[in-house]
Order: C-alpha cells, then structure tokens, then sequence
C-alpha cells in the first residue's frame, strides 16, 4: 500500500464516539496522519490526555467557562501548544493553515460555524455532523463549491452511497440514477407497539442493538429521527430530490445504503457496523487502508432482511419528508426542535413519544421562509428553539400516564 505523505487533521468532536473512532484509525497508521488541532466540549482532563499523546499544534475547550483551566493544564502538560477556548477557538481549529483535513464530529448545531469554516477554508471535510448539513445545506454546499472544499461523507449510509455512485461531477439523472435507498436498522424500538413506547426511559432508548454512539444520536434512531435527518442530509450531498430518497428497514445494519439504476441494477456496500470504516475510508480516500473493524462474515447471518418504514408509529420520518418538502428555514426549525426534544427527555422532563409532538408543533407555528444566509439560519434555529420550550411543558402534561411510568422505571 503507497503512504501518501502525512495527512494533518484536525479533529473537532475529539472525546465523542466518531472521535475516537477516528483517534483509532489514525493510530492504527503511525507516520499516514498527524493530528494537528483536537477539540472537546467541556471534558478538560480527557482533551489535555489526547493532547499529551498527539500533540496537536493547537486545541480548543468549547465551553469558554473552561478555558482558563485548560491553559493551566495545558500550559504545564502540552508545552509550546496554542490552548484555545469557545466558539472562536473551534473556528480556528477548523481553519487553520496547519491542517488539510477536518474531521467535523461536534454533535448537533453547535458544530456548524466550524464546519462552515473548514469548508470556506477550502479543507477535507469529513463530515460527521449531519446537523449543519441539515441547518444549511444550500450555504455550506455553495461554501464548498466556492471554496474548492472536498466535502467526504462519514455518516455511514451517505459514505455507503458515495461508494456507491460513479465519482466526477454530474447530478443522479447524468449518472443514470433512479433513486438512493438508504437503510434504517429501525432502532431499539422496531417492534415495538407505539403504547409500549410510552414509558421508555433515556437508557432502554439509547441501547441501539447494531451500534454504540453518543446519546442524542443514539435517540435519534429510536425515534427514526436519524433517518429523517440523513433524508435531508442525502438530498443536499447528493442533489437527490424528495421523491429519490427512500428508507428501507434492514434491521442487520450489514448492508450501510444502496444506489438504484435507471437499468435496474442495485448496489450497496455491506460491512460490520463499526464507524471506522466510513471513517477509515474517508480519511485515505481515494486509497484504501486497514480500519481496524473486524472481517464481514456474510455465513454467520441467518439472513438479512427488509421491511417498509411504519411512519404511523415513527412521526419523524414524515416530519422530515415534509421539513425537505416545504424548504427553506423548515428543516432548520426541524433540526432545532429535535435538539430541543431530545436533550428534554434525556434530562427526563419530556416522554418519549413527547419528542415527535413537539417537533409536529415546531413546524406547524414556524412559516418555512427562504434562507437568506448565515444570520438567517441562526435566528431560524434560535426562534424554533424557543417555540420547542414553550410547548415542552405542554406536551408533557398531555401525556400523564406516560410520566407516571417514566418515574416508577
Ligand atoms: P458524542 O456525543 O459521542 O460526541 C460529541 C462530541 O462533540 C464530543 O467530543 C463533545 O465534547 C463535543 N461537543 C458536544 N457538544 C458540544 C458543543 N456545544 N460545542 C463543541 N463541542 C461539543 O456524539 P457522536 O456520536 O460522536 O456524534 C457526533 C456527530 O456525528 C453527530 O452529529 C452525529 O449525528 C454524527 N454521527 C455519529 C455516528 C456514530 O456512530 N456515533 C454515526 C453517524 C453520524
Ligand atoms: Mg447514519
């Protein structure tokens, strides 16, 4: 395998799950990558670690109340590297001349103005956060034109799909494209009955049965939510129209996505569900290098399996579908109500089937208007955020027996 000389990449999102992952796969490849600037949110002990062991050019604490102490740290244990702190600090983590490649893995909207900023830096995006994608699609995909960005795919259906399309420019028609099917394993709660969902607690809803991944993510495929997401996400990597993304429940999590031809030929990509390699293959794209993830034995399988979405007891994908059908702020108010939602009931204050009505009654007081730029986006996102509270309280009395079970679990 040629090594192409050291790749420098910064990894924002650096203690989370797609982090580590990537941290894996990097050190699986001593001498192929150099982690040049590293990122956290509010853990200061565990970034100032990775800096000890990758000593990164330079760093940044998200949550600026941290920073003085991650300069104390910083300064005694990672000599000689810049310790940044807030927003700002994250900006210049994604930007900076130091670095080709961005790993974007900040999980939810506070992910977007670095992943803008590596984009309008001209970077590698590896892009984890789906989020920004979905709260500025239009602005971050004109930034990456203009820019002469590479913006690669991590989630794993839309890394499956892009395995799966011929490369070079050209829109799905010109490549002779029917249509992406992206699979849903169907979360922890596929089988269940909408009335047994209504006392599910933060734990039962975060134990996915494929794949082990952050908490608000990890909601996000119980609800299906994920699903709607990476609809909206898939429209705007891949100029795919509404009615050219379709969602198939394949509950193995063994075949990531699949790519229908205008002559009827399917492909997809099958592997373990493990993020390393999405990850890996974004990373040495377009070479192919070892992930760590273990071999695909297709024997082992009794069989792998298909079914329709039932979008009577998942809202979300609906909400989605509709969110890409009205345009414009929508699926910023989509993305912003979910966040909402989701961080409501993992703190235990909103039931589970409490987080689709809330983004349902988002939508409905929101008027989808067209995105005029960046200030737009943000003001969108903090006017359905405030919408999203207001009706939290009241969709949690509307749902009393749910409470009830929620306490006594
Ligand atoms: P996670 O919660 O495990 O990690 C999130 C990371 O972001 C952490 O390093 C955290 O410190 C940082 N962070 C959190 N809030 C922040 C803030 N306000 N400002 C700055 N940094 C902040 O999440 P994850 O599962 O690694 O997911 C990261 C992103 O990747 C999400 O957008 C998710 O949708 C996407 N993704 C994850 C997976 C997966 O398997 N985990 C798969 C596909 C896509
Ligand atoms: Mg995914």
């Amino acid at each position: 395998m040629p090594i192409s000389s050291s790749r420098r990449i910064a990894v924002l999102g650096a203690t989370g799950s797609i982090g580590r992952s990537t941290l894996d796969v990097v050190d699986a490849h001593p001498g192929r990558f150099q982690v040049a600037a590293l990122t956290a949110n509010s853990n200061v002990e565990a970034l100032v670690a990775l800096c000890e062991k990758y000593s990164p050019t330079l760093a940044c604490i998200a949550d600026p109340a941290l920073g003085a102490a991650f300069e104390r740290a910083a300064k005694s244990r990672c000599p000689g590297m810049q310790a940044l702190a807030g927003p700002e600090g994250l900006v210049a983590c994604a930007s900076h001349d130091g670095v080709d490649g961005v790993m974007a893995a900040i999980v939810g909207a506070a992910g977007l103005p670095a992943t803008l900023a590596a984009a309008a830096a001209g970077k590698t995006v590896y892009l984890a956060n789906k989020e920004a994608l979905v709260m500025s699609g239009a602005i971050l995909m004109e930034t990456v034109r203009r820019s002469g960005a590479v913006l690669l795919p991590i989630d794993s259906e839309h890394n499956a799909i892009f395995q799966c399309l011929p490369q070079g420019p050209g829109t799905l028609a010109d490549k002779g494209v029917r249509r992406l099917l992206l699979t849903a394993s169907g979360g922890p709660f596929r089988t269940r009955k909408r009335a047994e969902l209504e006392s599910v607690t933060p734990d039962q809803a975060c134990a996915h049965p494929n794949w082990v991944m952050g908490r608000k993510i990890s909601v996000d495929s119980a609800t299906m939510m994920n699903k709607g997401l990476e609809i909206i996400e898939a429209h705007w990597l891949f100029g795919a129209a509404r009615e050219q993304v379709d969602v198939v429940i394949h509950p193995q999590s063994v075949i990531h996505s699949m790519v229908e031809y205008a002559d009827g030929s399917v492909i997809a990509q099958l592997g373990n569900p493990d993020m390393r390699t999405p990850i890996a293959h974004a990373l040495a794209h377009p070479e192919r290098i070892e992930s760590g993830v273990q071999r695909l034995n297709l024997a082992t399988f009794a069989g792998l399996t298909f079914e329709e979405p039932d979008l009577a007891r998942f809202p979300a994908l609906a909400l989605a579908y509709a969110a890409l059908e009205a345009g414009g702020t929508a699926p910023i108010s989509l993305n912003a109500a979910n966040e909402v939602a989701v961080e409501a009931f993992l703190g235990g204050a909103l039931p589970f089937l409490a987080i689709t009505d809330v983004i349902g009654g988002v939508l409905e007081r929101s008027a989808a208007e067209r995105v005029e730029g960046l200030d737009h986006v943000i003001e969108a996102d903090r006017r359905a955020r405030a919408i999203a509270r207001e009706l939290i309280p009241l969709a949690r009395e509307r749902m009393p027996r749910a409470r009830e079970l929620m306490q006594e679990s």
